[in-house]
């Protein structure tokens, strides 16, 4: 394909993505208030479901503007060559190629984050805040910010220096190779993530012995499901948005509930969100996910390795030559719609299994506790009870909250 052609290929592609985005956001902000469903009626009022629909409003127009704002700096890297600027003033400090290709990439991390901060710090202490939501100190937000930069650099540079290595060092065949290499990551991360990464920024403590212990367990054994790592996460330290999640499989499975959630649910119904979780382990959702990442992973190198030693995407960008992390940023931005048809997929899956690991609490525990334990978190998060079904079909992982209780009311 020739440079100028390489060129538009890549302002339409971000144009078709920021619009495609745009418009589904716009239709789902759209989508006039209901009226309060029967099934919500003892959880939702008439005011709440406007504050709802306001707190939605507020966050499209900030997306809107965010998105636009990220939108418009892109279109004026491409068409003005401003990559290729960048790499051939790195360049010309006469570095080696992988040096190279490791001091472009951080400029660009670095410039971006530098971007992005005052758009995170509003949607925290200003969105968040007014809706009640935040309960972040400027203190924690920004040595999260700080750890998380460390983080990147440590884990994110590593990998990254392995990559940039391999294609340097082994021409086309360095797909494979990384491929093999991101599955040992995947797996670490998953298997390690609640003992090495969470700890740094939050704490863990066991769940204290008690009623919910004891319901939890009973419930466990149950379904023949072992079960003695249940922590307890200081999520309140920065949100009072409550959850709870899995990490890890085999015998290093681990159960991490939000202080947030013990606080708002009586025990029948934490239980039956652990059985939804415990669920997705029965029906094997999580191995097929990982499955799925790896896949899709393995896809996303094998396409780069067809398209990385092109000196035209490099030209396209800006570049005076053949530049590997030209190359990479000009993919990143020509799969971005791969990405999109995806990410749909993934998502339907997703939500087809959260039906699934619904039904298994339903079975192996009860319906009712759940329900209720939906409803809590749906009206305390002021989440959208109407999304528009095309919003749905793209962006949501999980079924929206009328769809699930008329299953489990049933
Ligand atoms: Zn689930």
């Amino acid at each position: 394909m020739s440079v100028e052609s390489l060129k538009y290929l890549l302002v339409g592609v971000l144009v078709f993505g920021y619009l495609v985005r745009k418009t589904l956001g716009y239709l789902n902000v759209k989508n006039p208030i209901p009226r309060v469903p029967d099934t919500l009626s003892e959880y939702l009022s008439y005011s709440k479901l406007q504050e709802s629909k306001a707190y939605q409003r507020e966050n499209f127009l900030f997306k809107f503007i965010a998105g636009t704002f990220s939108f418009l700096i892109t279109l004026l890297f491409i068409t003005q060559g401003w990559f290729g600027a960048i790499d051939t003033w790195v360049g010309e400090f006469g570095f080696q190629p992988l040096l190279k290709s490791l001091v472009f990439f951080g400029i660009v991390f670095v410039g971006s984050d530098i971007l992005s901060l005052p758009f995170d710090y509003y949607a925290t202490f200003v969105i968040e805040e007014k809706y009640g939501f935040n309960k972040t100190t400027v203190k924690t937000f920004f040595s999260d910010k700080i750890k998380g930069y460390l983080l990147s650099i440590l884990v994110g540079g590593g990998l990254l220096l392995v990559f940039l290595w391999l294609i340097h060092q082994m021409g086309k065949d360095f797909w494979w190779q990384f491929w093999l290499v991101a599955i040992v990551f995947m797996v670490l991360v998953n298997l390690f993530y609640t003992a090495w990464i969470l700890p740094l920024f939050n704490k863990l403590t066991p769940l204290a012995d008690g009623e919910l212990k004891h319901k939890i367990m009973h419930y466990a054994k149950s379904v023949k499901f072992p079960l003695d790592n249940i922590f307890v996460m200081d999520g309140s330290k920065r949100s009072s948005k409550a959850n709870a999640f899995f990490s890890g499989f085999g015998r290093r499975k681990k159960v991490v509930l939000y202080d947030t959630l013990l606080e708002q649910h009586p025990p029948d119904e934490l239980v039956a969100v652990l059985a939804h979780e415990i669920g997705h382990y029965k029906k094997k959702h999580i191995v097929w996910g990982m499955l799925a990442a790896v896949l899709q992973v393995g896809l996303m190198l094998f396409l780069l390795a067809q398209f990385i030693f092109s000196e035209n995407m490099s030209f396209a960008l800006g570049g005076k030559a053949w530049s590997a992390e030209l190359n990479i940023i000009g993919f990143t931005m020509l799969f971005a719609p791969i990405s999109m048809i995806l990410g749909i997929g993934m998502n339907w899956l997703s939500r087809k299994n959260e039906f699934e690991a619904d039904a298994f609490a339903k079975q192996t525990f009860e319906g009712k506790p759940l329900a209720e334990a939906l409803k809590t978190l749906s009206v305390k998060t002021l989440s959208n009870i109407n999304p528009h079904p095309w919003y749905v079909f793209v962006n949501y992982s999980h079924p929206p909250l009328l769809e699930r209780l008329e299953r489990l009311e049933k």
